[in-house]
C-alpha cells in the first residue's frame, strides 16, 4: 500500500510508522530467542495474613530476564508474547521453574502454602493446552495446593471453559481464584454459573479504600457474596498501611497482597536469601 501512495505519505511511512515496525519486529525477533533460549523465570509475590503479616501462599509472576541481565515485567511483552502464540510456552517455563524449586520452597515455608498460576483468557481455553498444563500441575504431587487464576474474560468466551476445562481442574483438585475481580461488566452474572475457591479483588477497589466510601460499599458486597458462595475473599494491591488497616478493621477480608507486605521477587532470589540467613545463623 505504501508504494501506491504519493511520495509524501511514503516519506512519513518510511519515518514514523517504519520505526514502529521495526521496533516491533525486533521485540518479535528477541521473544522468540527469548523463548528457545528459555530466558522466562518465574517471580513470586507473597500472600499474607493480614492480621499476622505470615505468609500464606505465592503468586507467580512471570519475568523476562534478557542475556544482558535486565528484568522484563510483562507488560513490556505479554501482548505481543499472546499474538504470537508464545505464552504457552512462557506459562510451562513459569511452571517448570516453580516445581523444580517446590521442594526447597517447601523447606523454606512450609508445605501448606498454595501456589497460584496466572492463565490469560486465551489460554483457559484451549482444552488441550489446559489437559497438559493440569496433568503438570498434578505431576508435582501436590496439585491441591495449585490455584489458578483466571480472569471473567475467560468465562465469556464461548463456554469452553465452563464446560470442558473447569470440570478437568476439578477432577485433579486444583483451585480457582477469579482474578481482577470487580473491574468487568458480568462479575456478578458469572458467579451464578461457575464455582470458584477465591475472588481476589481487583487493585483499583483497594487503592485508598480508607477514603472512599462508594469502594468500601462495592467491596463489602464482595465479601458478602464471597462468604455466601463459599469462596474466600484476597485483596491484591495493598500498598500503603492505611489500607490494611481499613481492611484488617472494617472488612471481613482476611488475606491480602501487595507491596506494602512484599514485592515480587525471582525465586532464584528468594531461594539465595534463605540460604545468606541460614548461612549466616551457622557462623
Ligand atoms: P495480575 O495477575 O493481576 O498480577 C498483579 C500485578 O500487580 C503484578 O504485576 C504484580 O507485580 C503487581 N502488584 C502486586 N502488588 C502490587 C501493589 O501493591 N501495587 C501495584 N501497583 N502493583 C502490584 P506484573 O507481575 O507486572 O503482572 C501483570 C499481569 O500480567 C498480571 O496481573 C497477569 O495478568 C499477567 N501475568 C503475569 N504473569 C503471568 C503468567 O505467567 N502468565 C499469564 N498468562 N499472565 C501473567
Ligand atoms: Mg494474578
Ligand atoms: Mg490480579
Ligand atoms: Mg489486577
Amino acid at each position: 500500500r505504501a508504494k501506491t501512495a504519493h511520495k509524501g505519505s511514503f516519506t512519513f511511512f518510511s519515518s514514523a510508522l517504519g520505526n514502529e515496525m521495526s521496533e516491533r519486529l525486533s521485540l518479535e525477533h528477541r521473544l522468540r530467542i527469548a523463548l528457545t533460549e528459555r530466558e522466562f523465570q518465574c517471580a513470586l509475590q507473597q500472600k499474607v495474613d493480614l492480621r499476622t503479616q505470615d505468609i500464606v501462599g505465592f503468586e507467580a509472576l512471570v519475568r523476562w530476564v534478557d542475556r544482558h541481565g535486565t528484568i522484563h515485567s510483562p507488560a513490556t511483552f505479554l501482548q505481543l508474547a499472546t499474538e504470537l502464540d508464545l505464552l504457552d510456552g512462557i506459562t510451562d517455563i513459569v511452571l517448570d521453574n516453580l516445581s523444580q524449586r517446590l521442594p526447597l520452597l517447601d523447606a523454606q515455608f512450609g508445605t501448606a502454602a498454595t501456589y497460584s498460576i496466572n492463565i490469560s483468557a486465551s489460554q483457559a481455553t484451549k482444552t488441550l493446552f489446559m489437559q497438559k498444563l493440569i496433568r503438570r500441575i498434578a505431576d508435582t504431587g501436590c496439585a491441591e495446593r495449585f490455584l489458578l487464576e483466571v480472569t471473567e474474560e475467560s468465562f465469556l468466551a464461548a463456554g469452553a471453559f465452563q464446560t470442558q476445562v473447569l470440570p478437568l481442574i476439578r477432577e485433579a483438585g486444583v483451585g480457582v481464584s477469579i482474578d481482577d475481580f470487580g473491574i468487568g461488566y458480568s462479575s456478578l452474572a458469572i458467579l451464578a454459573d461457575i464455582t470458584a475457591d477465591e475472588l481476589k479483588v481487583d487493585r483499583s477497589l483497594i487503592t485508598s479504600i480508607h477514603q472512599r466510601p462508594r469502594s468500601q460499599s462495592i467491596l463489602g458486597a464482595i465479601e458478602s457474596l464471597g462468604a455466601s458462595l463459599g469462596m474466600s475473599v484476597i485483596a491484591e494491591g495493598v500498598e500503603t498501611l492505611d489500607e490494611k488497616n481499613y481492611l484488617l478493621n472494617s472488612s471481613r477480608i482476611k488475606t491480602g497482597q501487595g507491596y506494602l507486605f512484599h514485592r515480587p521477587q525471582l525465586i532464584s532470589e528468594i531461594i539465595e536469601q534463605q540460604t545468606c540467613i541460614v548461612q549466616k545463623f551457622k557462623s
